[in-house]
């Protein structure tokens, strides 16, 4: 029998705790908690404040009652260890309530104190009463109670770890407006800088300001003003200090156990503690949790890792060695998931940055997956980014950020990494597909074949940071994309040759086959299959540039720039102090969920022209464009956005018929639209029919003129008698008739491509062209046919769908006065 203490009774104690008794009856196990609360939900509290966990019992995982019947564990909370004599092999507890000390002997003795929040010694820190930290239930209750009471509608998170922004986002949901700051020049440090932009949008979107780059000098007004070393200061009612925590080591320390640079309790690899001076194992100490210095699990270094699953594993672990198991701790990589708002950021092993520091080879590689197959309804992309070392193939880390699975794939990378694979058997692993579920080449797969094509020398791969450099350097910046995904946004310099087109231009990209070319695509498929291309032409000198547009555009992202924000509404119920249910029950509710963009604004437009001035409309939406839209589209046609919040994967605008009818506004900002359609692609009548039903919405005059190829998107589909000459019958012939048979500019591979495309609309709930036509109709868009165009074709005013004006370029130039906006497709 053996007589085993425990410092500490929530994750790594009771763990321990709980494994001691089920492999032995006969210990005496004593577990010391100087709080009130053992094995409580640590990991829920951001979410109780946030009102998301309702029942505070719900964060009680284990009573003290409940764990020491179940367990035959004496159990003493509200008892502080303060002293341990290792000679003697005593420990002095004090009873916290009145202050009474004893003694208690051991014969084994876990350490597990965990952390405790940072607190720095600055200007003004003592008389902020509206600061708090965040580690326990008592400061929880503080959280919620100052919240309750004081009912405070501004907030500022100093810090941007996972618990800061984990506060941020619950404040956010009850109705507080957040600023967070953090001294690093990106929140959550396990993500390289371009991952992290993807986050700084998110927060953005949902309305959080943050201050990144500025750290905190000192509070003043007892905590209602915060000066940061910039000079700027941040005006708030609450503040709640983030920004690290640092290990519990008092004891250790008074009882001369050898800590680590940082203060963590050095351990063994059977996590025995060691001796200050000897550097010997202390007999009958261990120290577990997040007190504790470990091995990082790729690198070998010395490391600390504050998070649950290590402290629970070695809860075990420790259980089992003391009771004579061969076992030991094999280090830890950090593995981790996080919510904010819509996205799961999920993270495993080093980044690149940490292991450029650490100087081990690294070699990173970026992708932009589907979370499953994107003909199945519901796809959403995950971003990732794996590090390996290229000498030796060893997986360094991973970071994903998506929807649902995105915690998976990072799970999946972090087993491999756990059983020492290298990134190119990632390609090998054998995963589970279905088409709701995952594609049959798994993201992990294709991550996997990237970074084989990479090994294999196929390309060099250019990082977004290296964009300059290398343009310094004279390299040609090539994006394969199309024309309109182009014009969506490009890297400044680039030259433009879609893919499909790159054979039979290959003079533009000059003589010389040496010339550094960097390739880009949207995500790095097509710039890789352009790539291929050029290599086997003989070019020598290719970079695809990882990640391709969506990774230089998160990179680029400007803080503080989408203020699409997801703010509620700023109408706060005075005595609640929360945002207010605005519109009655009686309010239109208008689901578009489903519709992908433009039809949740075609449909709130709509829904908006239906209401009398100063009545309101609920709409809901699933399309992650709705949020901006909402907004841009309110504000230019001078309705209210009352609120818009996101349920779930829903957002939901309330809105306000504002006194500006769009006719009106229309007229007052003299802003109308044309476009001049001349291509007969499907894609481009497409492009053309979304941009003008857009700037219908937006209240602007628009007319389409249709000339050339684009007149066979007016064609009826059926065979209209017409006369006609041999010529005009043969070119009508040869012509597509009408919307449906529109080819696409490219990939149309005899037809397929448009069949494929038309089926992935209707699977996306995307208007088909004739029904985008009519909506546009219906929208008050007016519709011009070439008069010189239909004479050169042979077309036929009957041949086409009604409602077509016909007219000439003075028909054009009439309606294009006050025209803000020409294009031309
Ligand atoms: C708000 C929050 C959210 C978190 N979210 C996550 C998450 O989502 N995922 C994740 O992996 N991790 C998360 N963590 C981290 C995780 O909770 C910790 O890594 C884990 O609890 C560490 O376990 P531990 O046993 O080392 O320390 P703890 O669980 O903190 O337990 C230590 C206990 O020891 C007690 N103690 C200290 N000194 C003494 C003494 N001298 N005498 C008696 N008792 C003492 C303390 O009061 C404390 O209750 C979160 C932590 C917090 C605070």
């Amino acid at each position: 029998m053996k007589k085993i203490l425990i410092v500490g009774g929530v994750a790594g104690g009771a763990t321990a705790a709980a494994r001691l008794r089920r492999l032995s009856e006969d210990d005496q196990i004593i577990m010391f908690e100087r709080d009130e609360y053992i094995s409580f939900a640590n990991c829920g509290l951001p979410y109780y404040i946030g009102n998301v966990i309702k029942d505070r019992d719900d964060l009680l995982v284990q009573t003290v009652e409940g764990m020491s019947e179940r367990f035959n564990l004496d159990i003493r909370n509200f008892s502080e260890v303060v002293d341990i004599n290792r000679a003697e092999k005593t420990v002095t507890v004090k009873k916290v309530k009145t202050g009474d000390t004893y003694q208690e002997s051991y014969d084994v003795l876990i350490l597990s104190p965990g952390a405790k929040p940072i607190f720095p010694p600055i200007d003004g820190i003592k008389e902020a009463s509206n600061l708090f930290v965040l580690r326990n239930i008592p400061d929880t209750d503080a959280i919620y109670r100052f919240i309750e009471t004081k009912k405070p509608k501004t907030a500022v998170v100093v810090g941007g770890g996972f618990i800061g922004v984990e506060m941020a986002e619950n404040l956010t949901e009850r109705g507080i407006k957040v600023t967070l700051v953090e001294k690093l020049p990106q929140v959550l440090a396990p993500l390289d800088f371009e991952m992290a932009q993807i986050v700084h949008h998110e927060l953005n979107a949902h309305g959080i300001d943050l201050v990144l780059g500025d750290g905190l000098l000192s509070f003043a007004n007892n905590g209602r003003t915060i000066n940061l070393e910039s000079g700027k200061s941040v005006e708030t009612e609450l503040i709640i200090l983030s920004i690290g925590v640092v290990p519990e080591n008092t004891l250790a320390k008074k009882a001369d156990l050898l800590v680590g640079p940082r203060g963590h309790i050095a351990v063994t690899s059977k996590l025995e503690a060691l001796d200050l001076n000897t550097n010997q194992v202390v007999e009958g100490i261990y120290a577990i949790g997040d007190a504790i210095q470990v091995k990082d699990f790729v690198t070998n270094t010395d490391t600390a890792i504050a998070l649950a699953w290590p402290a629970n594993r070695q809860g075990r672990i420790v259980a089992d060695i003391i009771h004579g198991a061969d076992l030991q701790y094999n280090g830890s990589m950090g593995t981790s998931v996080l919510k904010v708002f819509n996205l799961t950021v999920a993270t495993t092993g080093n980044n690149q940055r940490v292991a450029e520091m650490k100087k081990i080879p690294v070699q990173a590689i970026h992708a932009h997956r589907n979370n499953h197959a994107s003909y199945y309804p519901g796809a959403t992309n995950i971003d990732f980014k794996l590090v390996y070392n290229p000498e030796t193939l060893e997986i360094l880390g991973a970071q994903a950020i998506g929807q649902s699975g995105t915690e998976k794939r990072i799970d999946v990378i972090a087993t491999a990494i756990k059983l020492k694979a290298k990134v190119t058997q990632l390609s090998d692993l054998e995963l589970a597909y279905a088409p709701p579920f995952s594609s049959a080449k798994d993201p992990v797969n294709i991550l996997g074949y990237i970074a084989e094509n990479v090994v294999a020398g196929h390309y060099k791969v250019a990082y977004v940071q290296q964009v300059e450099d290398l343009r310094k350097q004279g390299a040609l910046f090539l994006d394969v994309r199309t024309p309109i995904e182009f014009e969506t946004g490009s890297i400044p310099g680039a030259f433009n040759l879609e893919v499909d087109q790159l054979r039979q231009n290959l003079h533009l990209l000059g003589e010389s086959k040496d010339t550094p070319i960097v390739v880009n695509c949207q995500v790095g498929l097509r710039a890789y299959v352009a790539i291929m291309m050029l290599k086997n032409l003989g070019y020598t000198n290719l970079y695809n540039l990882s990640g391709g547009y969506s990774t230089y555009k998160a990179y680029k992202y400007e803080l503080n720039s989408s203020s699409i924000g997801l703010t509620k509404s700023n109408k706060v119920d005075e005595t609640t102090g929360m945002t207010k249910g605005i519109l009655s029950d009686k309010s239109k509710i208008v689901d578009v969920s489903g519709l992908q963009c433009p039809g949740p604004l075609m449909e709130t437009y709509k829904a908006v022209q239906d209401l009398y001035e100063g009545e309101g409309v609920k709409v809901i939406a699933t399309d992650p464009g709705f949020a901006a839209d909402v907004q841009a589209w309110t504000k230019t046609n001078g309705h209210e956005l009352l609120s818009l919040n996101l349920e779930g994967n829903k957002y939901v605008a309330e809105i306000v018929k504002g006194k500006k009818t769009t006719q009106e506004h229309s007229t007052m900002s003299q802003e109308n639209a044309t476009i001049v359609l001349f291509s007969g692609e499907l894609d481009k009548a497409l492009a053309s029919m979304i941009i003008a039903q857009g700037a219908a919405a937006q209240g602007k005059k628009v007319s389409i003129f249709f000339t050339f190829w684009g007149l066979n998107a007016l064609r009826k589909d059926m065979n209209v008698p017409t006369k006609k000459n041999l010529i005009e019958r043969m070119f009508g012939f040869m012509m597509p008739r009408g919307a449906n048979k529109l080819p696409l500019s490219s990939m149309n591979m005899l037809g397929i491509g448009p069949k494929m495309i038309k089926g992935l609309m209707k699977h996306k709930n995307v208007d088909q062209l004739p029904i985008m036509i009519k909506n546009a109709q219906d929208l008050g868009i007016k519709f011009i046919a070439c008069q010189m165009s239909m004479d050169l074709m042979g077309i036929k005013h009957e041949e086409l769908i009604d409602g077509v004006e016909i007219g000439g370029v003075g028909t054009y130039i009439a309606n294009n006065e006050n025209v803000g906006t020409t294009l031309f497709i």
